[in-house]
């Protein structure tokens, strides 16, 4: 794929969706990072469900941590993995108390020293709360990326390595947003919507019904 199809191809998922962002719900950095890490093999809608209970009680790093394990496990039973998650959710808010002040590290390094922490969620978490032109390839992304033959690869950090070098800058910072949410609705797992997709006369998927 070339330079002026991939400038193409953001200028109309930018046109469809000027403004997008993630699906989570969430008022600050460290409720972002807490559904981000809830979210691992769940779907958005069932964290969401979750944590508009769950923030209501517990809206910050000491306060959580309050609830204990236990506590937290009470507010998150409904999402897989569930006794996981409040593991590494509660120790990941004793270290922000006792490390960070409180506060969620604007660093990649700091963020992946946090229990259940990888490179996608620090991705998450730099880009959508702090603004980092970042890309998170998730399971949609990466399909996306290698459908399109918009930034081919045969594994995560390759996809991310290519999005970060042929993703045009004035579109780095909304990308993974455009992807995920095309990869999410249009171009699905199973059977992708090709009828229905904006970017299909760019698109260089040769199973394309077009
Ligand atoms: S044309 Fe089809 S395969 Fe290509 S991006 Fe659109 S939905 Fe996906």
């Amino acid at each position: 794929m070339n330079k002026t199809i991939r400038q193409q191809i953001f200028a109309r998922l930018q046109a469809h969706n000027p403004h997008p962002t993630t699906e989570l719900e969430y008022d600050t950095p460290f409720q972002l990072l807490i559904a981000v890490l809830l979210s691992a093999q769940a779907t958005d809608v069932g964290v969401n469900k979750a944590t508009r209970v769950l923030f209501q009680v517990a809206p910050t790093p000491d306060k959580m941590y309050a609830l204990g394990v236990a506590g937290l496990e009470a507010y998150i039973k409904t999402i897989g993995l569930y006794r996981t998650k409040a593991k590494n959710s509660i120790e990941t808010c004793r270290i922000l108390l006792a490390q960070h002040g409180g506060e969620v590290p604007e660093s990649r390094e700091a963020l992946e020293a946090l229990p259940g922490v990888g490179r996608k969620t620090a991705n998450v978490v730099l880009n959508t709360a702090f603004g980092h032109p970042t890309i998170a390839v998730d399971t949609h992304i990466f399909r996306v990326s290698n459908r399109t033959r918009l930034a081919p690869g045969k594994d995560v950090r390759e996809v991310e390595d290519k999005l970060l070098r042929f993703v045009p800058a004035e579109y780095k910072q909304d990308a993974h947003h455009w992807l995920i949410l095309h990869g999410r609705y249009v171009c699905k797992a199973r059977k992708p919507d090709c009828e229905r997709c904006v970017i299909a006369d760019l698109c260089e998927y040769p199973a394309k019904p077009l």
